[in-house]
């Protein structure tokens, strides 16, 4: 029997408008997401890796809606998002929190904790006045601050401390899933994995399910289960965790992950040096989008886009390498699983 997830996303795409000239007339489309479709379990932590301007924390912002799709379907415990009216949106955000990137400004500087923590209660009219300062006060404590932290402002706190000021916020309405957008990108390396053992102790002791969006594939690697790795608005390899840093299959996968530092001296590794900047997305290159700094790129890569197609059970990628088109024409190249790394 199969249990519906408690997250799927199908073919969810955002076009924005590109504009020029004097009157700002629209001149073309920025595609930042083109097709992206996956599902996160309960309890699951999911991670999505890539460049800058690969469309991952857009993605990320459309499950909440906090961006309009263009087209697709998030659908959340059996629900379709996409449809809901904005008062149920509403309801249903109490069970989808998002934590951002930057806790210095997604938390108002006029505001004592108390205040910030409150209104998401307020919001969806939540507990008495009284209640509310008790759970303020328990969601500081859990979250490894004290409850004199209420009657402080966020300026008065190191940019750890905000960052856990902002999961409490997350967590106030008692969500089933959080979205947390390059949640310690922003701090220190050594506060770094602070947050993120607090994520974990939290996600054990509420049950909470992630989707954890992030350019580092250390800070994916360290909490997820799972990882999908984007690319110019498309995702181009999800599986385990473990597998992926084990046997990645996508040539831009291999690419980022040969780039990771291994505290290993004695460990070598072969490096995949990319080519070339991310092209722009308002002009994607010719069927797969990766194929102007590929270093496996052959001719069926420029014209046909590669799928996302299970290689092995739950190992997902979109390449020719491994699709019946690029068979034949990829005899005579060396195959990504020949490259150590
Ligand atoms: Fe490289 Fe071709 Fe695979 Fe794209 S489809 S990643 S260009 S080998």
């Amino acid at each position: 029997m199969t249990t519906e997830p408690l997250l799927r996303v199908e073919n969810l795409k955002k076009h924005f408008p590109l504009r020029g000239g004097v009157l700002g007339k629209e001149i073309g489309q920025v595609k930042a997401v083109e097709g992206v479709s996956f599902t996160v379990q309960k309890g699951e932590t999911l991670g999505i890796v890539g460049e800058s301007g690969c469309g991952k924390s857009t993605t990320g912002r459309m499950l909440l809606r906090l961006i309009e799709p263009t087209e697709g379907d998030v659908y959340f415990e059996g629900k379709n998002v996409t449809d809901l009216s904005k008062t149920d949106l509403r309801k249903m955000r109490r069970d989808m929190q998002m934590v951002f990137q930057d806790p210095f400004a997604s938390l108002n500087p006029r505001h004592t904790v108390e205040k910030i923590l409150e209104e998401p209660l307020k919001v969806h009219g939540i507990g008495s006045p009284a209640e509310r300062k008790k759970r303020v006060r328990e969601l500081l404590e859990i979250v490894g601050l004290s409850s004199y932290h209420a009657k402080r402002y966020p300026h008065q706190f190191s940019g750890g401390q905000r960052q856990r000021i902002g999961i409490a916020r997350a967590l106030m309405t008692r969500p089933k899933l959080i979205i947390a957008d390059e949640p310690v990108s922003a701090l220190d390396v050594s506060i770094q994995s602070q947050v993120l053992n607090l994520m974990q102790d939290l996600q054990n002791e509420f049950g909470l399910t992630y989707i954890v969006i992030a350019h580092d594939l250390g800070v994916v690697r360290h909490i997820s289960d799972r990882v999908g790795v984007m690319y110019l608005g498309k995702m181009v390899e999800l599986t385990t965790s473990e597998r992926l840093y084990d046997m990645p299959l996508h040539p831009y996968t291999q690419a980022l992950l040969s780039a990771v530092p291994i505290p290993d001296p004695t460990f070598e590794k072969d490096s995949i040096v990319l080519q070339g900047d991310i092209p722009s997305p308002s002009n994607p290159p010719s069927g797969c989008t990766f194929h102007t700094r590929c270093p496996f790129k052959m001719d069926v890569c420029e014209q046909k886009v590669p799928l996302l197609q299970e290689q092995e059970e739950g190992h997902y990628v979109a390449c020719h390498l491994y699709s019946k088109d690029g068979q034949a024409a990829s005899q005579n190249i060396d195959k990504p699983e020949e490259v150590k790394i």
